[in-house]
């Protein structure tokens, strides 16, 4: 099939790509853009010319199915340099995404014009690696070196109106093919000849210092990832005088980092991402539309889960058992908000537009016409039996039912309606409105329908969804409660929880587990504890916990935990120490010496063997399904791919 075809239009060539379903760069589309750029180089009829893509959208980057086999010719920054030789001005027309490659090529042409929404981007950096076609060579040149700092060191793409502010695109198009047309001819009739991206920057067109503030950035905010430091060196390159240097250190950079360790665990939690939302055995298009959402509780959780759905402008019903209850949730939603404001997060405008989509209420009865109610009161079985007999009651017979809880038996909790079928798990992380990551928990009685609603709605609005198996903790829980007891029982052999939470934060975890406890509340475990047959609980691990708990040591919020809290900071607490000696001395641990590394093996190998129990029990269907909770909702180092791919290298 031929992937690009020219037509002219007088002067005009327009070089058409056209390789569903997103015009990647296959080799021959490579192939065939450059005989198309040799022949307008030939032609002595054509003034100029215009590269468009048929389709969805521009080329948006690599062609996934290349990667990883010997790389075939023409490559990528071949293409790019015979594009940027051509003596015509070549306009790259843009709609959708260009992105990575996609981008790369569009930089190599002499001018650029794009339709509203379209987005541009150097994502390479999220999946390792450094662009290789010239992307941080050409974009400082053409945008600025802090603008171009800014795109490829945050991975993030921009929109057509941030690119035209930068000098990214030249003009936004309404039509693309006869606007871009119209765009070549009077660059033609203007005398302007190809504008080329290959001379110095001026050295004085930008501060020196940047660089070392970017570092310094990047090794507080991404601790540990090598990508952007090597983009940071690739965009410093291009501010030397000798140009081919600086493509030579891009090109050195990005093949170097394509084979690490890193590049191949990002590019593994990728596609796993992508995979979690497929549903083994499930139709997806028998999901239903949720039009309008109920929360039961405005705690910590209800009300984030409310104003999750509120900012994606979903109406909600906030269910309370008093007016006060409710008001200090619709107060607790307001201070989050304006947080968010403060932090540059959402402007003072959205931020009020959000508010009046929750509706505080303590009858039940208004819940009549929504599609979907999630539960998240407080964690006793027998008050969420309570709650879900209410709600099928109040409820209309297609709504959705959903609880939010840690540990419970969503089961037992879906028997307490007549409709069984459609009451499933749906796990939220705390915060509920930032974290991405939602357990979507899978009951036996469960329908196929409910589940591709859930887990469509979930995509839609921007979460990450993974099936889980209805089980104590799920996933992420039953999981964390391995790393927990782990930790336990380090905590009993190196005599201090600082040690072991260093460890792990060296080994890139967002938090130590002690910290994360004592933010968390040490309490909850203890409660969850209390609640398990004792042989379910290991007989020592988590005995200083039980005794912080019992001392009203409940962690942050009592302030006091594992460490003591004041607005200095969080201190080292002999009572602490002192607790820790004695409870191994009583259960004949002998504390010593253990390296980091050591530390972190024991806590990973914990987390790896509860890991295969749960893909044995078919609790998660896929490896990378583990991996993809512990990264989104437990802070593990997205660089590492994840427990289980750790494991298997
Ligand atoms: P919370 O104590 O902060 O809030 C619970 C709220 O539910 C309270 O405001 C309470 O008044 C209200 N409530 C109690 N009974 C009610 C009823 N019958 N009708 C309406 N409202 C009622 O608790 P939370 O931390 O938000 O946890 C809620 C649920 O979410 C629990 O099942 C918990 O296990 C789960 N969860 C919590 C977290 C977390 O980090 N806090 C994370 C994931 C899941």
């Amino acid at each position: 099939m031929t992937v690009t075809t020219t037509t002219k239009h007088g002067a005009i060539a327009v070089i058409r790509v056209d390789n569903p379903p997103v015009n990647a760069i296959s080799q021959a589309v490579r192939q065939g853009l450059e005989d198309a750029v040799s022949a307008i180089e030939a032609d002595t009829e054509v003034k100029a010319a215009v590269i468009l893509c048929a389709g969805r959208t521009f080329m948006a980057g690599a062609d996934i199915s290349e990667l990883g086999k010997p790389p075939l010719p023409p490559h990528l920054n071949d293409l790019t340099d015979t594009i940027e030789r051509c003596s015509k001005p070549l306009v790259a027309a843009i709609h959708g995404q260009a992105l990575g490659g996609g981008l790369e090529i569009a930089l190599s042409c002499s001018h650029r014009v794009a339709v509203p929404g379209t987005r541009f981007g150097l994502p390479e950096v999220n999946l390792g690696f450094v662009p290789g076609a010239g992307g941080t060579q050409r974009l400082p040149r053409l945008i600025g070196v802090e603008p171009a700092l800014n795109m490829a060191v945050e991975g993030k793409p921009v929109g057509t109106e941030a690119a035209l502010s930068t000098g990214l695109i030249d003009q936004i198009v309404d039509d693309l093919e006869p606007d871009a047309i119209e765009f070549a001819r009077k660059i033609v009739a203007q005398g302007q000849t190809a504008r080329k991206l290959n001379q110095a920057i001026a050295p004085d067109s930008f501060s020196h210092d940047l660089f070392d503030q970017w570092r310094a950035k990047c090794a507080k905010r991404k601790r540990g990832l090598d990508a952007p430091l090597a983009v940071i060196d690739a965009i410093e390159a291009a501010t030397g005088t000798d140009v081919d240097a600086g493509k030579a250190t891009e090109r050195a950079l990005s093949l170097k980092l394509r084979k690490s360790p890193q590049s191949k665990a990002l590019r593994h939690i990728f596609a796993a991402e992508r995979a979690s939302a497929k549903i083994e055995g499930v139709d997806p298009s028998v999901a239903r539309q949720i039009v309008s959402v109920g929360v039961i509780g405005a705690g910590t959780m209800g009300a984030g889960i409310a104003q999750f759905f509120a900012t994606n402008g979903i109406s909600v019903t906030l269910v309370e058992i008093s007016a006060e209850a409710a008001a200090t949730g619709i107060d607790r939603i307001r201070e989050n908000l304006s947080q968010s404001v403060k932090r540059g997060k959402l402007t003072q405008g959205r931020a009020a537009e959000i508010l009046p989509l929750v509706h505080p209420t303590t009858d039940y009865a208004d819940l009549a016409d929504v599609d979907l109610v999630i539960e998240a009161a407080v964690e006793l079985l027998e008050v969420k039996k309570e709650i879900f007999a209410r709600l099928d009651k109040a409820c209309k017979p297609s709504a959705i039912l959903a609880t939010n809880t840690s540990y419970l038996d969503v089961s037992t909790i879906a028997n307490a309606t007549d409709r069984p079928d459609q009451v499933a798990g749906l796990h939220f992380f705390s915060p509920a409105h930032v974290m991405k990551l939602v357990e979507i928990v899978r009951t036996d009685q469960v329908a196929p329908w409910v589940l591709a609603t859930l887990a469509q709605m979930m995509k839609k609005l921007g979460k990450t969804g993974v099936i889980a198996g209805n089980c104590h903790g799920f996933i992420g829980n039953r999981m964390y409660q391995s790393y927990q007891k782990a930790a336990g029982l380090l905590l009993l052999e190196t005599g201090s929880p600082e040690i072991v939470d260093q460890a792990l934060r060296n080994f890139g975890m967002a938090m130590g587990p002690f910290q994360v406890l004592d933010l968390s509340g040490i309490d909850v475990g203890y409660l969850m504890r209390k609640s398990l047959p004792g042989d379910r609980v290991h007989p020592y691990a988590f005995k200083v916990h039980d005794a912080l708990v019992e001392a009203g040591r409940k962690g942050r919020k009592s302030g006091a935990g594992f460490y003591s809290y004041s607005p200095d900071g969080a201190a080292t607490d002999q009572m602490v120490l002192d607790l820790i000696a004695d409870t191994a001395r009583d259960y004949g641990v002998t504390p010593g010496k253990l390296s980091e590394e050591q530390i972190a093996s024991r806590c990973m190998e914990a987390l790896a063997q509860e890991g295969l129990a749960i893909l044995d029990e078919g609790v998660a269907a896929r490896p990378g399904d583990i991996d993809v909770v512990f990264v989104n909702g437990y802070g593990f180092p997205r660089h590492r791919g994840g427990p289980d791919f750790l494991q298997r290298q």
